[in-house]
């Protein structure tokens, strides 16, 4: 077994600036200078949590390298890269899109680095270099739409990578998942009218975006019934998103025959994040992995890759990091301390309002997959 491992120090030297947590200061409106929630510690501890662990001793390193016009090109369109670009240009940087979202000077740089690194990250899989990869990328990129930037970010990693997948190695089916605690909508977005790309999506319901992750959407055309979303309701612990993998996500794959699946791998549905309202654990998240390499070992030959996405609490995504990337490898990790704490916090047990509406999900995949016969 091998696990490739993609990070690069300037990941960590993408700038989002002194907005209070998601707001730019103002002193006018009273919102004083701080640091944006989307800022390098959560990611840059988890990397060195790794290398201090002794976790890197058993990953093989992936350099990154920059993804080229036409591979963003894949995702979006000419306008929104050329505004990035002039943007990233400016002294004082500019925004992905949505106001909430702002960079540095430089940032193109960084983000075509990050969707380069979702790349090489499957391409070393694709190419069996490596069993399974993670690509502990920022700017993160899953709501990146084809036409803007937003929610933190500015290139959509992880579909660019699959567009990789398809266009080098010419697959005609992958499988997202996200696991973020917001919906994935952008890689939704991406290929909501594409059947060769199955996307699911487990969120807090009624998040980020606003107004989007419904069970009702389910893609369109020939891509009926390739977008699954099963959104959450707040206070999900280990029991309900185990719930709603066994139930709903992978059946879906299974019924899918990826020949790849790719993971959005967001770490603010983890108890203690400062903009979910989710209570998933470290060994939460190790068993979401376990599962997705039990399908992918049984429908793909184990090829699996995970693009990092949110994270917000600096103290505990890094134990949540290491358990993904630990089960990945196959490697037991050092106990995570917070552990405890959450895993002993009420909430873990599945509650019936939860299965109620994640059995909904299940049957309206199913439903649809029946249809499409
Ligand atoms: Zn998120």
């Amino acid at each position: 077994m091998s696990t490739g491992y993609v990070y690069h120090e300037m990941f960590a030297w993408h700038d989002t600036g002194t907005s209070a947590g998601l707001f730019r200061s103002d002193p006018r409106a009273g919102v004083q200078p701080l640091i944006h929630f989307e800022n390098s510690e959560t990611k840059r501890r988890i990397h060195e949590l790794i290398v201090v662990s002794g976790l890197i001793d058993h990953l093989t390193r992936i350099a990154p390298r920059p993804a080229t016009e036409d591979e963003i090109l894949r995702v979006h369109d000419r306008a929104h890269l050329e505004r990035i670009k002039a943007e990233s240009e400016r002294p004082g940087g500019g925004d992905a899109g949505d106001g909430l979202s702002p960079f540095g000077q430089g940032a193109y740089d960084i983000a075509a680095l990050a969707a380069g690194g979702a790349i090489e990250a499957v391409d070393a899989v694709l190419a069996g270099r490596v069993d399974n990869a993670y690509a502990l990328v920022r700017p993160p990129g899953h709501h990146a739409e084809p036409a803007t930037g937003m929610g933190f970010c500015l290139f959509g990693n992880l579909a660019i990578a699959a567009h990789h997948a398809m266009h080098v190695y010419g697959l005609e089916r992958i499988a997202v998942v996200d696991w973020d605690v917001h919906h994935g909508n952008g890689t939704q977005k991406a290929f909501y009218d594409d059947p060769r790309v199955l996307t699911i999506s487990l969120h807090q319901d009624e998040l980020f975006p606003p107004r989007s992750g419904y069970r009702s959407e389910r893609g369109e055309g020939a891509g009926r019934g390739y977008a699954l979303n099963v959104p959450l309701p707040p206070g999900t612990g280990d029991g309900g998103y185990l719930y709603a993998m066994d139930r709903a996500v992978v059946p879906a794959l299974t019924r899918f025959r990826p020949e790849l699946i790719l993971v959005a791998s967001g770490f603010d549905a983890a108890a203690m994040d400062p903009l979910g309202r989710q209570l998933l654990t470290s060994e939460g998240y190790r068993a979401l992995t376990g599962r997705l390499l039990d399908v992918a070992a049984q429908s793909c030959g184990g090829r699996l890759a995970m693009s990092h996405e949110g994270g917000y609490n600096p103290a505990h995504v890094p134990f949540c990091g290491l358990a993904v990337i630990g089960a990945l490898a196959r490697v037991p990790t050092i106990e995570d301390p917070f552990q405890a704490v959450v895993g002993a916090q009420g909430g873990h047990d599945l509650a019936p309002h939860q299965r109620e509406v994640i059995d909904l999900a299940a049957v309206a995949a199913s439903d649809g997959a029946r249809s499409e016969r």
